[in-house]
Parts: C-alpha cells; structure tokens; sequence
C-alpha cells in the first residue's frame, strides 16, 4: 500500500490531479485507496438526498481519542436512519485503524460513513437500497488556526436557524450543512471568521462542526437543545467534573453569550477554542479566559491517558 501511494503519478489515468487532495487513505467497497480514487456513484442517496450519517474521531501523536464514545454514536445514528452497515464494530475499529495506518499520518482527522447507497433496480423505495460504508484517514484539522487559538476566534451570531429537531434530529450526525454554510456567509459579511446560529426559539445553537460553551461567574452552559450532542462537548463536562467545575446544558440568549466572563467552542477539529469577539464587541476583557486555558491543558493532557486514547497500531 506505502508503495502504491508514493510509486502513482501525479496526475493519474483518470486525469485525477493528486495535488488536488489531501495525503490521506480511504476504505470504500472493500479496498483501501488513496483519497483521489476514493470515489461513489453520483446516484447514492447519501449524494442526492444527504440520506447518509458520520462521525470524525481525531487521532492525535498516534493515539485516537475517545473511539469508542465516536463509534456509539455512529451504530446509534445508523440504528436510527434504518440502515445496516456491512461490518461489525471490531472490523470497523480495524478500518479505521488501517486507514491511519497507512495513510502514515500521526495527527489525522478519521471519518466514518453511512450512506443510504442505492437500488440495484433504481427504485425510489429506501428500504431496498444496498448501504454502503465509507472510512478515510487526512491530516487533523482545526476550526481555529494557530493565531486564533491565541487570541481567540471572531464570531457573529447569524439570524439563520438551524434546521429543526423535528426535521431532522441533530443527535444522528449529518451533512445537513445549507443552514450552517449560510450562517456562514453571514459572518464573513458581518467581518468575522465564523458562525453561530440560532434555534427554533432564537436562543443560541451551534456554529459549522462546533458546540458552544458560555462561561459566566466559573458556571459553565452549553445549549441543551437543537444541537448536535458533540464528543468534545461531553469531554468538556467530563473534565469539569474531575475539576470541580459546574456545567450544565441550557439555553443561552444572546445577551447572555455576549455578556459572558468566556466563550469557547468544542470540535473534534481542533478540540476546546476560545471565542473573544462576538458581533464586533470583546467578551470580557477581550483575552482568552482562565477557565478556558485551564479546559484546554487538560483536554490535550487527557490524549496520552490510556482511558481516554487507544494507540494506532502502525506496521
Ligand atoms: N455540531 C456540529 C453540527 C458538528 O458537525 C460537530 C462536529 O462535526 C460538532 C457540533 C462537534 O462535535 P464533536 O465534538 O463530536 O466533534
């Protein structure tokens, strides 16, 4: 596999351009590929509808972090769109693995999928679609770059609201992204570097791939309702409870965010990051917080600890 990556020209013989993807590996009907020849049928529903669901987990110095708690959500999130997926959790582990493995990458950004597939008879009955099970390993990325895990992110609060629960429920992880890419564009116009968005009732949601955590008088509060129940997000309640820090799931207005002692989001991409200008105005004192400092030496600490992190079986 090492062989087939580096020995493949540049540009391949389905005029690929390599140059174009990010070095990484990908699982897809049975084989490993590089990213450039990992490729579906324009006719899966996971393309045509977003009939599909996911999960990012990071491996960080050759260690995933919080596998299993990723893989749960996964099989839940299949369960639940009525899918099947071809491979048990312990084959599934070992894709992963294998991807990472190959790809050679010590800091990666793994991705599993479920999607719908399609009917060998090209019916409209979901139900007779053939799932189909995709898995890639590219390098970590993050929400935030380096100078803005400095000084903290830029945000604007969008009038978008995210797509209700009752539509679509945000604990099944999914590409139903138009919400978020438009709140999106939304910040870029209001001059910041990203989003959040609103829920039904108006209160804060989340932004594109993050939760949201306020911090206010050493009480931490992340919104309770029409978000995605991120990994990262139930890390942060994990180590304020080894901390001692209160945190509970909540509405957020937005007066309340923007009258916060801290705000930080939470993502597998780029973990704990901190938030110090909302709308134009600094939060607080406009410096990254304390609280947040303090959350994001422990959750990096927590990627070596045996409980929390499995090691990449490389070759
Ligand atoms: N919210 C949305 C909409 C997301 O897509 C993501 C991650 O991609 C998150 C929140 C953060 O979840 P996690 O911490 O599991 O990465």
């Amino acid at each position: 596999m090492a062989q087939l990556l580096t020995a493949t020209p540049i540009v391949d013989e389905h005029h690929v351009d390599r140059r174009r993807y990010p070095h990484g590996v990908a699982f897809i009907d049975g084989q490993y590929l590089p990213m450039s020849e990992a490729k579906i049928s324009v006719l899966d529903w996971g393309f045509l509808h977003s009939d599909a669901t996911y999960d990012t987990v990071h491996v960080w110095n050759g260690r995933f972090f919080r596998l299993d708690l990723h893989l749960d959500r996964f099989w839940r999130g299949v369960e639940r769109l009525r899918m099947k997926l071809p491979h048990d959790r312990e084959k599934i582990a070992s894709i992963l693995n294998n991807c990472v493995a190959l790809s050679g990458h010590k800091s990666a950004y793994v991705e599993m999928i479920c999607t719908r597939g399609s009917s060998p008879t090209f019916s409209r009955d979901p139900r007779q679609a053939e799932n189909r099970f995709i898995a890639f390993a590219v390098p970590f990325g993050s929400v935030a770059n380096r100078e803005q895990l400095e000084r903290g992110l830029h945000v604007a609060i969008s009038e978008t609201v995210r797509i209700p629960p009752t539509s679509v429920d945000p604990a099944i992880k999914n590409y139903h992204w138009l919400d978020l890419v438009k709140g999106l564009f939304d910040a870029y116009d209001m001059g910041a570097e990203t989003a959040l968005i609103v829920d039904t009732n108006g209160h804060i949601a989340e932004g594109p791939g993050f939760n949201v955590f306020v911090v206010r008088d050493g009480f931490l509060r992340t919104p309770a309702f029409g978000v995605l129940p991120g990994i990262t997000r139930r890390t942060v309640f994990d180590l304020c409870a080894q901390a001692g820090l209160s945190a509970t799931a909540a509405d957020i207005s937005r007066t309340e965010i923007k009258a916060a002692d801290e705000v930080f989001i939470t993502s597998t991409a780029g973990g704990i990051m901190p938030v110090t200008c909302i709308d134009g105005a600094a939060i607080a004192n406009g410096q990254v917080g304390p609280v947040t400092r303090r959350l994001m030496d422990l959750y990096w600490q927590k990627h070596t600890d045996p409980q929390w992190s499995t090691a990449v079986e490389y070759p």
